[in-house]
């Protein structure tokens, strides 16, 4: 069976939030992409309800293509812990958790008409979404930080 490596990572060593890179892929062609762990939560003490998680996938959707060139997508971890986000090429966690600073500063600041997807024909859960949960989220992991370890603190001033 294949090895995943966002599975052999040990989820009780890590001190959450942080960003690290869980995988980097190279193309026939050379092209790289790369695989960042955007973990907002510590894994097994806390997760975000869905309607949260939700919300904060639309926006990020918008928000870190805003900041970064090359995402290919930004998506919610299953356990609502935080994000896998794949790019092409290799940005080093340092710019990514800048990016995703200025990110979770927008929103904080979002009106619900910012909010991108939220008609029942654009979204497969039109009726799971919170703002204000998401904001609630987005100045918790603010106040304490994007570590660039994960299994040691080491927030960016
Ligand atoms: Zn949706």
């Amino acid at each position: 069976m294949a090895k995943v490596e966002s599975f052999t990572l040990d989820h009780d060593a890590v001190k959450a939030p942080y960003i690290r890179v869980a995988g980097a892929e190279t193309g026939q062609l050379g092209d790289k992409l790369s695989k960042f762990d955007v973990r907002f939560l510590q894994p097994n003490e806390d997760s975000m309800p869905t309607s949260a998680i939700h919300t904060l996938e639309h926006l990020l959707a918008a928000y870190t293509r805003d900041y970064l060139d090359g995402v290919i997508d930004i998506s919610p971890m299953g356990c609502r812990t935080g994000f896998y986000m794949i790019v092409w090429g290799t940005p080093s966690v340092e710019e990514v958790a800048t990016v995703m600073t200025k990110v979770l500063e927008d929103v904080v600041k979002a009106e619900w008409t910012d909010v991108q997807g939220t008609e029942r024909g654009e979204c497969g859960n039109f009726r799971d979404h919170s703002l204000w949960g998401a904001q609630e989220y987005a100045k918790d992991v603010l106040a304490k930080g994007f570590s660039v370890d994960p299994f040691e603190r080491k927030v960016l001033k």
